[in-house]
């Protein structure tokens, strides 16, 4: 028996709020909580009466630890799972070490307010001394280690598919195929087609700020920057096809970097279609990616916010999206002397997700994963103490929990290389 709250119902909750009734031998008990409630009281109602799991809903507001506390110790779940928004990291991690239970995360900590002077102070010092600039970086979550190892609790950082899946498929190719591995590159791509002229997959704030920021890459010891978009390749992605794909900075490069040993250089490819790109470069110029607020008629609005009000809800994009994803990595190195090189990737197909969980392939390829993390805790595979990143653990129980909740993966000898 184990009891799981998880934080958000958007659209990487819902599926992972699925996948956790379908499996409830694992996940008997599951409180939903998140800042509007009405939408945990509707997917209660959807799912209750199909599952065996027993579902609660509260609602909270994850920013004020006082109030999550409170609410952890009273319904004193054995972990919680945060899919809120990366701005709640900090505050969710802080409530479970106040009320004594595990965490687990898809994506790492970026503040909301990215023009706060005592935040913006630490950042510059990180840029300067790191080589890179992306707003969001580990060293906030990582400095809660101490923290979890005293209080005897685990904390999981990036259990989604990238970083998530893609951590575990570096830690599995290290564990079964190499001695050494040198060089990873990170594919994603995304092959769906919504039939909208823009429109993003998952929260439009966090994904476009994502896209239009510099990229960047590991290379023999340190960040190499770029501008933003500068590298493009192209690649022919099983079961989908050739696609332009663009080279982005990464959480999981910083994670990777430091726990896979002797890993040389490490790259991560996104793949874009020119009229999203061209509709992304437009919003930039006229200012709507912005995240400082601006006077409109008397009332302050963040112009990001308010491009997120006008497009589309990613929630509503699953009836309407047909293709397929296909996200892995491309693994070089040495095994008993000799170069190698194998390719890992799971392809997802978005009306499949549709039909199983009401939702598209993006949404599906990280709930999938979220819950798979809280199973590795919930049932003891995972337990150590103190804060980690998914590939410091063992894949094994990982991977195979792929293979049945519904990401098979795939490993292919001698695959394309991206130069
Ligand atoms: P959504 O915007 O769809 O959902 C976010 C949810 O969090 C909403 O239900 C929202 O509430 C809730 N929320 C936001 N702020 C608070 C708060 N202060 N207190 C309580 N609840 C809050 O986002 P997604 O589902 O697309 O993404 C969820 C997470 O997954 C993000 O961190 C994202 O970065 C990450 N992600 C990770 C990926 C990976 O592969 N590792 C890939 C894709 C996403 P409300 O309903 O009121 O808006």
């Amino acid at each position: 028996m184990s009891k799981l709250m998880i934080i958000g119902c958007g659209g990487v909750a819902s599926v992972a709020i699925h996948k956790c009734c379908q499996n409830s031998e694992v996940f008997t008990d599951l409180m939903i909580a998140s800042r509007t409630k009405s939408k945990c009281d509707a997917l209660k109602a959807k799912l209750e009466g199909k599952t065996n799991t027993k579902i609660t809903t509260a609602q909270v507001d994850a920013d004020n630890v006082e109030e999550l506390t409170a609410l952890i110790k009273e319904y004193a779940p054995d972990a919680v799972l945060n899919l809120a928004l990366p701005y709640q990291d900090l505050t969710i991690m802080d409530a479970c070490l106040n009320a004594g239970v595990d965490y687990l995360d898809t994506a790492n900590y970026e503040p909301e307010d990215t023009d706060d002077p005592k935040w913006r102070a630490i950042y510059e010092k990180r840029c300067e001394e790191e080589g890179f600039t992306a707003y969001f970086d580990y060293s906030w979550q990582w400095a809660y280690k101490e923290k979890f190892e005293k209080a005897g609790l685990t904390a999981i950082l990036g259990t989604g598919f990238d970083p998530g899946v893609t951590s575990v498929f570096s830690a599995y190719a290290l564990k079964h195929y190499f001695d050494e591995i040198h060089t990873i590159d990170i594919l994603d791509c995304n092959g769906g087609d919504h039939g909208y002229p823009f429109a993003t997959n998952f929260n439009p704030e966090i994904n476009l700020r994502e896209v239009s920021a510099n990229g960047s890459y590991w290379e023999n010891g340190h960040w190499v920057e770029t501008k933003p978009m500068e590298i493009k390749r192209e690649y022919d992605f099983p079961q989908v096809g050739k696609k332009d794909m663009y080279l982005l900075h990464h959480e999981e490069i910083e994670s990777l970097a430091k726990n896979i040993p002797g890993v040389k250089r490490i790259r991560f490819f996104m793949t874009f279609g020119q009229s999203y790109l061209t509709h992304m470069k437009c919003l930039e110029n006229v200012g709507m990616l912005s995240t400082s607020p601006v006077s409109f008629n008397g009332q302050e609005i963040v112009p990001i916010q308010f491009l997120k009000a006008l497009l589309p809800d990613p929630a509503t994009l699953g009836p309407r999206t047909v293709g397929k994803t296909n996200i892995g990595c491309i693994f070089t190195g040495v095994k008993d002397g000799k170069e190698k090189t194998i390719y890992i990737y799971n392809v997802c197909d978005h009306q499949e997700c549709y039909k199983e969980v009401e939702s598209q392939a993006i949404s599906y390829t990280t709930g999938v994963p979220a819950m798979i993390g809280a199973m590795m805790v919930l049932t003891g595979k995972w337990n150590k103490k103190g804060v980690f990143n998914v590939e410091e653990f063992d894949p094994d129980p990982y991977m195979e929990a792929l293979n049945k909740w519904g990401l098979p993966w795939v490993v292919c000898e001698n695959p394309e290389t991206v130069d």
